[in-house]
């Protein structure tokens, strides 16, 4: 008879751990208590507007294209655009640029653009690429708490690198000592949003992000990011995996200092395993209840939240793209409104996504379906109806400045989110989207592991554990997850 695995959540952490799981010979079941599969990875139409409701940005595709090979699947059973541009970008003094990806384009851009000096610029995105490949085997497709996971040769490579990652600087310092123009250095000190961090604080290392979204620049899922749960859920289901949704966990068994199984409000369930895709808090919070909580790792800082506006526009602007970014003139004050005061200034950043620019069938004829997000505090029982409208009515008025219309008359549909409505759909603390931040240089080390070092049998995946935040990084959770599994289950 083959073992049982349990999976509590099905955001893209726990499908791919499911989905790796199943491939040991593991007998698996995903447990999600929304009546929908994906986590924050999901779509909703409202009216004849197609919305993805929270991630946008996608990198790395090739872990999705190894899961689609690993499951014997064409490689075209999950299809994806890349994306010629990275992003377009607006400053408050009315400068407007298009960065194509690519090291070539961007030095050009940043040359043509900033005035930076064109050699510098490679010379940075080629260190970044060389830093990320180093960095990567070590630090993000491994264990950092299984000594044999990250003692191989791969270490060596990282840790010469060490002095090149700019572990003593912030991000911003980093990016100051090598670009002269705000312009450049704000480009690159956006990318620390991509896992809820403030580039005033976080390590010049994240500086590595930049090898993803300018080197590479992002890809676009066919059928828009839902594809990523969908094509998950698919493999899923045809590797036998059941789910059961509407049915959330409400604790995990333990006998002996092992894990025997789960509850939830209708049944137990056996199992050998069990992966906790949940945020890591709620899963001792709630499930384990009177078991030893690693508090030091709990009670890190949090990474930020969102507002989320939804808004099906009944027009198309030309001079936006899929990605666009409208800059707030004092970023600093931006990141302290963020993770100090935890409010929203009047001039926050914009960042507006419309899928409809490719996917055509998203929007009407003529119209275009607008994701408009601005970064958020964590939920701390802020006036967030009263942030809301404020917020909204910020918002119109900026892109109105910059588009030189008035888009509210434009609106046809609308919806939004919030960090209540984070928190409270998707079960993540305080609405925070990415778990802890990494607004320090040790926040690496400051991240749960995959695995349960107290109880045996007990995993965890998804971006409240290492290796952190973002679609790719909840991947590679599962990743380890599976060699963990492996390990101690002694499979070949
Ligand atoms: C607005 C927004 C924008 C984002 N933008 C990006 C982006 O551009 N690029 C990017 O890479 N990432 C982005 N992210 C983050 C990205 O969505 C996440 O990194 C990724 O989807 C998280 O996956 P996960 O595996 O951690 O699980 P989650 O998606 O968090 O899913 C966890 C699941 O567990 C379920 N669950 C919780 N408790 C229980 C229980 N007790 N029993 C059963 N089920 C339970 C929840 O219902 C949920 O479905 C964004 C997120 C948001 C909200």
């Amino acid at each position: 008879m083959s073992r049982k695995a349990i999976i509590i959540g099905s955001g893209v952490g726990g499908l791919s751990a499911g989905i790796r799981l199943s491939k040991l010979g593991f007998h698996v079941t995903i447990f999600e208590a929304n009546d929908f599969i994906g986590g924050k990875v999901n779509s909703r139409t409202i009216g004849s507007y197609r919305f993805d409701m929270g991630p946008s940005v996608f990198t790395e595709p090739h872990l999705i294209d190894e899961l689609v090979e690993l499951c014997g699947k064409p490689k075209d059973f999950f299809q994806y655009h890349r994306l010629d541009e990275s992003c377009r970008y607006f400053f408050s003094d009315g400068q407007q640029v298009i960065l194509k990806k690519g090291e070539e384009s961007v030095s050009k851009i940043f040359e043509q653009e900033f005035g930076e000096d064109l050699d510098t610029t490679k010379r940075f995105l080629n260190r970044m690429k060389y830093n990320y490949s180093a960095v990567y085997p070590v630090f993000i497709a491994a264990s950092l708490h299984r000594f044999r996971h990250w003692f191989n040769r791969s270490i060596w490579k990282a840790l010469v690198r060490l002095p090149k990652y700019g572990l003593l600087s912030t991000m911003n310092e980093s990016n100051v000592a090598v670009f002269k123009n705000p312009k450049t250095v704000q480009i690159l000190n956006r990318l620390a949003t991509y896992n809820g961090s403030s580039p005033y604080r976080t390590p010049g290392m994240l500086n590595i992000i930049s090898h993803l979204e300018l080197n590479e620049g992002p890809a676009m899922p066919l059928g828009g990011m839902v594809a990523i749960s969908q094509t998950l859920s698919k493999l899923a289901s045809e590797n036998g995996i059941s789910f059961k949704t509407n049915e959330p966990i409400i604790s995990i068994k333990h006998s002996n200092g092992k894990v025997v199984g789960v509850e939830s409000e209708s049944a137990t369930y056996s199992c050998d395993l069990v992966v906790s895709n949940m945020d890591v808090h709620f899963t001792y919070e709630k499930l384990l209840k009177g078991f030893g909580a690693p508090i030091k790792i709990l009670n890190q800082e949090k990474s930020s939240s969102a507002i989320v506006f939804y808004w099906g526009v009944k027009r198309k602007f030309n001079s936006l793209g899929v990605h666009n970014i409208l800059f707030a003139e004092n970023y600093q004050e931006e990141f302290k409104a963020l993770f100090e005061s935890k409010t929203m200034l009047s001039d926050p950043t914009i960042y507006i996504h419309i899928t409809s620019k490719i996917e055509k069938a998203d929007a009407p004829e003529g119209c275009e379906n607008w994701f408009v997000m601005v970064n958020a505090p964590i939920n701390i029982g802020q006036d967030w109806d009263k942030l809301l409208t404020q917020t909204r009515t910020n918002i119109l008025t900026k892109i109105s400045k910059y588009l030189n219309e008035n888009i509210e008359e434009y609106i046809e549909v609308e919806d939004y989110t919030d960090p209540r409505k984070i928190e409270s759909t998707y079960f993540g603390k305080q609405g925070s989207i990415y778990g802890n931040s990494s607004n320090s240089a040790f926040a690496a080390f400051y991240r749960h592991p995959n695995f349960s070092k107290k109880l045996k049998g007990l995993y965890f995946s998804g971006v409240t554990v290492h290796p952190g935040g973002g679609i790719p990084l909840a991947l590679n959770s599962a990743k380890i997850v599976e060699r963990c599994v492996k390990e101690d289950f002694q499979i070949n």
